[in-house]
Parts: C-alpha cells; structure tokens; sequence
C-alpha cells in the first residue's frame, strides 16, 4: 500500500518540476511523471502546490537552563512550533557543565527530548581540549552525534584558545564530524561591557553596542586561518555582521560555511531602544545590527556566501528578561515556527532567490552539514517522505496567540506573510494539517548522523545538486 502524491510542483535543491511521488513504508520510492495508483494505494491532491523537503533547523535550543531558568519551550512545544512551519528534523545542543561528563550530560538530554514530535539529533558543546573531552567525542561520534559546538565568546563559562579550537578539529576531522563555532572575540567583548558599567550605561542598547560587528569578523578570521591549516568542515552559526559574512564568502577553497537567522535579516538595533521589557525581548548574541548588514547578509545567502538559515531558537518568557543592566538579560529569540515564511517572504517573494535556493537554505544544505542527508533535506528515492505542502496564494498571520511555542511574545506579531504551509508529512505520515499539529509527543525520533563526506560539501559550496531523474 502506497501513497500517492500527485499534481504537485516537487522543489529539490536542484530545480523545480511538476511530478508525483510514491511513498511507501515511510520513505519517496519513486519520483515520476503520470503515476497511476493501483486499488490498494491512497492518493494525495498537490494540484496547485509546492511540495518540498521537511524543513532541517540545525539550531534550536529548547529546553535550555541557564542558571535556574529554561527556555520557554520544551521539546514537546518547541518541535510542535517546528511541524507548524513546515521544519520536520530539528539539530539542539547538549550543553555540559564546566566538569560535567559529556557523555552523561548527552544521555540526560536524550531524556529531555523523548516528547520530541519532529525527528532530531544534537550537537555537543565542548569546553576544552582535554583528553578526556577527545574521548568524548570518539563516544559520541559512535552514538551518532557528529557536531561539536566550541565557543569564541563568553571567556568565564565556554572560551577555548585558538590552540585548542586546532586540537578538537583534529579529532573532528578524524570522526568526520561538523564543528560549529560561536564566533565572538570574548575578551574584546568583555573588555567594551566593563567599560560601559563603569561608565554608567546600563541601558539595553548596550548589548549592541559593546558587540560590535568588527569583534564578530575578528573572531570569524581566527577561524578560517584554523580552517585552512586543519581542513575541518566548519559552520560559523548566526552570522550577524557583514566582516563575518564576507570572510566566510571569501573562502570559498575551504570547508568553511555559514549560517545566519531570521532575526539578523529582519530585525534591527532599533529594537534594543523600545520601551520597558520590549527591548530585553530583543537581546541575543551576536546582537542585531543595522540595515547595512542586513543588506549584506541577504545577498550572500544569495550567493551562497552564507549556506544555510537556522533559527537559534530560544526564547525567554518576558518576566525573565527584567534586569538591572544589560549584562544580565538571558538572551534568545523565537524563531522555529516563522523561519520559512519569513525567508519565503523575503526571498522567493521579493525576488532575491528561487524556491528551489530556498530549499538549499532551509532544508538541504543543514541536512548536508549535519550528516542527515539524503536521508533528510532531499526529495530523492530512498529519502525520508518527509514533505512540506506549500500554497503560494495563501497567506500566513503571525500572533502570539496562535504560534504554536510557548513565548509569551515574538517580534514579528502581527505580521501577515505571502504563502501558507497547508500540510506536512513526516516519513510518509501526516503530522500537520491545515495549521493542526497532528503529530503526538514522543513520535519523533532520534536520527544517527553519518560521517560529512566532501563530495556533499562541495555540493553546499557550490550549489550544484544532482538531477533525480
Ligand atoms: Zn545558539
């Protein structure tokens, strides 16, 4: 028994087509033109609209503890948020303690995500270069966990050296793993926060203001020199300033890539002046810049400068973000529910890339990065049918009310967006329809990650996919 799709335009990272496609045991078994159902096999109505890959957001953070707060979603919340935009695999974080055992700290996660609805994996955040962390990564690398984040920034809980980024792309390299770098210039940015206390600035806009987007490329450009001595598959994520980005655009001969957020091309600095707690809901590091930036960023995703959009989805409930100065906001937007409509607004509706580039950005190249592909990101046979319906013609309000996360707030309430996700199916099943997140907690599942080859790299670089037929 077999499901047929049928009518449709199918969007791949390689093109668009009309065509139909077989699904069956949960996975694209064929993808071709005319396909005739036979008596046993149900059949799916596309006419009129676009079917894509499931979403990949290889950034999300649900469920994160600073101090003694969450983050206001869960992973029952956050992956409903997710089915609800059309993102069906999401990539979080395991994030240890200063001492904590890694490999204990990723089974209490795996715990924490069993209400996931969508499928998922996660990143694991190292803090040093130990050889115990070394080991670590040999164990979670066997447990399919093949990212590992390291921070530039934030010198009293997370900074590695320089010297000791080189030693954990080593062993990344050997695993065949992703690193992913938070590319601030701690000290920099510690040295500019101290001065303004000093100084009496307490106000918000002093998150932007002491994170300067000079601090971001500089940090960037640590990277790409370890990049091109190590030769490790690299991702900066939320790419804010345009130094950064234009540094990563700049390398194109090495395994480095980028990616950016939602909140970077459309939000600005503005936000951190509005009034009361408005402004605190606005902080996330790196910070929001200025339109020039924004500019930038939108044209290298263009150009394929940056690779991919994900949403570094961590939002803090507004009583939370009440503090005494900027340096104590815990920072965090929302994100993992409008990222397609907003990219698709911005992209395909304003004419600044195709439908099939979006794919790339949202969906394909996250997967590639993240070893999930072709399993994930591709509507190829043999890939997971996990398919997004998308209508062109409807419309998409934005309110807090009807997002499906917890946040009490999101910064682009009230907003109505071209288009509409009008269904989703995860490996072959429906999981939303018509807006109705259908998907129970605990359907989704933990996805093993395969080693990063270069040929799909390159493919990212490039954005030159194979043809299915
Ligand atoms: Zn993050």
């Amino acid at each position: 028994m077999a499901l047929l799709i049928k009518g449709g335009t199918i969007v791949g990272p390689w093109g668009e087509m009309p065509a139909d496609l077989r699904i069956e045991n949960g996975r694209i078994q064929h993808l071709g033109f005319d396909l005739e159902p036979d008596y046993r096999d149900s059949v799916l109505d596309a006419t009129g609209l676009y079917v894509l890959p499931g979403m990949v957001d290889m950034h999300t953070h649900f469920y994160l503890r600073i101090g003694d707060i969450y983050s206001a979603d869960d992973f029952d919340s956050g992956t409903a948020a997710a089915l609800a935009g059309g993102t069906t695999t999401i990539v979080d974080f395991v994030t240890p303690d200063r001492g904590e055992d890694p490999i204990s700290a990723v089974r209490a996660r795996m715990n924490e995500a069993e209400n996931a609805r969508t499928d998922y994996s996660f990143h694991l955040c190292l803090m040093d270069d130990s050889d115990d962390t070394l080991d670590a990564m040999d164990e979670a690398a066997s447990m399919g966990i093949r990212g590992f984040k390291v921070f530039l920034a934030y010198p009293d809980r997370y900074m590695v050296s320089p010297a000791q980024l080189r030693r954990i792309m080593a062993r990344a390299r050997e695993l065949g793993a992703l690193v992913l770098v938070h590319a601030e210039d701690g000290p920099e940015v510690e040295r500019l926060r101290e001065e303004a206390l000093e100084q009496g600035h307490t106000g918000v806009i002093w998150h932007a203001r002491t994170r300067p987007s000079w601090q971001e490329g500089r940090a960037v450009r640590v990277v790409a020199d370890a990049v091109r001595d190590m030769r490790t598959p690299t991702v900066i994520v939320h790419v804010s300033a345009k130094e950064a980005a234009e540094i990563i655009s700049d390398s194109k001969e090495l395994p480095l890539f980028g990616e950016t957020c939602p909140q970077y091309l459309w939000l600005d600095e503005s936000r951190l002046m509005r009034p009361g707690v408005e402004a605190a809901a606005h902080v996330c590091s790196p910070p929001l810049r200025t339109e020039d930036h924004m500019k930038a960023l939108w044209g290298h995703l263009a150009s394929l400068g940056l690779h991919e959009v994900s949403t570094d989805h961590c939002p803090f409930e507004l009583a939370l973000r009440e503090a005494p100065d900027f340096t104590r906001i815990p920072g965090g937007l929302p994100g993992v529910e409008t990222r397609f409509g907003l990219l698709y607004w911005g992209g395909v509706y304003q004419g600044r890339f195709s439908m099939s580039h979006l794919v790339r950005l949202l969906s394909t190249n996250p997967a590639v990065l993240s070893g999930l592909y072709p399993k994930k990101g591709e509507i190829l046979p043999g890939s997971d049918a996990d398919l997004v319906f998308f209508d062109p013609h409807g419309f998409t309000p934005i309110s807090v009310d009807s997002l499906h996360g917890r946040s009490d707030h999101d910064p682009y309430d009230g907003l109505v967006l071209p288009g509409q996700i009008v269904g989703v199916l995860s490996r072959g099943e429906v999981v939303m329809d018509g807006g109705e997140v259908i998907a129970e907690p605990g359907r989704g599942r933990f996805i093993q990650r395969q080693p990063l080859s270069s040929g799909r790299l390159s493919m990212v670089k490039s954005g030159i996919y194979p043809w299915p037929l």
